[in-house]
């Protein structure tokens, strides 16, 4: 993988563009690819941004997100725009496998191959160029810096910063973790001066969702988290019975995990989801706690020191018997003793 500056000179030249981003996008995945969009758009490039996956509604006020195609509703007409595309931009994830069913497709392109990424051990041999750093707080940081450094900081308008406060504040907690450096303060203040409105955005993500949402965090928090003191950590795990009777949507659990760290003595948060297709697993820490290495070790994941997900295609009572089992086990390893 070239670094990224080597496509600078090449931005005037008009283009294909696809720009593509994880499964089940999130602010951060979201906000980057379309942040990166708005820009290219205004060289005359032909650019499309493809979902691997649906996302949540609450993304849906972002401009352009009407334009974005969701692979899996979309297939044909999506992989014929891969497979014409110059260049395919891959926003915040480190390998192709975060794309799902995108992935082979997007290893059969001809195009030629950009990530931009802030997760841990990235795949760098399946990218021509990019820019992969982990002390990066979101991708939405280094779309700005890409823009920057290109030398077109005066492109950046309020469609673009809009895109990217969002993924600002989703990756950081809003300022709260610790990649809210001071260059990320410096950057929203730059946002600030194309006439961004923050509240509007912290708004449009967490002021959102239906009532049915806070009754099933209620009833999770209730009945279904299980604290274990001995090793600090806590544990919630969602039946899809509960995700029926509550009707909850792609991106209504967002957020759930996090809860049980504001527990005093707490440094390790994991909830495990009973989706369809795989018990999706997320997980949280505080300090020195790695679940990157816990989530690749133990449940085919990965991401970021104190943020990673994982999966398991095992029943929801195995993989929940496994994650004690595994807690037990390497607790003290994981600095959770
Ligand atoms: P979340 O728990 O919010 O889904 O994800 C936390 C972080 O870990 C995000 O940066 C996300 O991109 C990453 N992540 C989530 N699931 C997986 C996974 O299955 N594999 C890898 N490598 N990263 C993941
Ligand atoms: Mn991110």
């Amino acid at each position: 993988m070239q670094p990224i500056h080597h496509i600078f000179s090449q931005l005037a030249t008009v283009r294909k563009v696809v720009i593509t981003t994880h499964q089940k996008p999130d602010p951060d995945a979201m906000g980057s690819s379309l942040a990166l969009y708005h820009f290219l758009k205004q060289f005359g490039h032909e650019v499309t941004v493809i979902s691997p996956t649906n996302w949540a509604a609450f993304l849906d006020w972002m401009p352009g997100s009407d334009k974005v195609l969701n692979f899996e509703i979309t297939r044909e007409k999506s992989e014929a725009i891969i497979m014409a595309a110059d260049w395919i931009f891959c926003l915040d994830f480190n390998m192709l496998a975060r794309t799902k069913s995108l992935a082979p497709i997007i290893e059969k392109a001809t195009a030629t191959k950009i990530l931009i990424d802030h997760h841990q051990q990235p795949a760098i041999e399946s990218f021509h160029f990019g820019a992969s750093d982990t002390s990066k707080s979101s991708t939405c940081e280094m779309v700005f810096d890409f823009i920057v450094e290109s030398g077109h900081p005066e492109r950046i308008n309020l469609e673009i910063a809009e895109c990217l406060y969002a993924g600002l504040i989703g990756d950081t907690g809003s300022f709260r973790f610790p990649a809210a450096t001071a260059n990320v303060h410096r950057m929203v203040a730059e946002l600030k001066e194309t006439g961004l409105q923050h509240t509007k955005v912290h708004e449009n993500i967490y002021d959102n969702f239906m009532e049915n949402r806070l009754r099933f965090i209620g009833h999770v928090l209730t009945n279904r988290m299980e604290i274990s003191y001995e090793y600090n950590t806590a544990l919630i795990y969602v039946p899809k019975s509960d995700l029926l009777r509550y009707d909850i949507r792609t991106g209504d659990t967002e957020g759930l995990v996090n809860y049980p760290l504001s527990i005093q003595g707490i440094r390790m948060a994991a909830i495990v989801i009973d989706r369809d297709e795989e018990r999706k697993w997320s997980f949280r820490s505080k300090g020195n706690v790695d679940v990157n290495t816990f989530a690749r070790r133990f449940f085919e994941g990965g991401g970021h020191f104190n943020a990673a997900g994982g999966r398991s295609s095992a029943p929801l009572d195995e993989t929940v018997r496994t994650f004690k089992k595994v807690l037990k086990e390497n607790a003290s390893e994981f600095q959770l003793t």
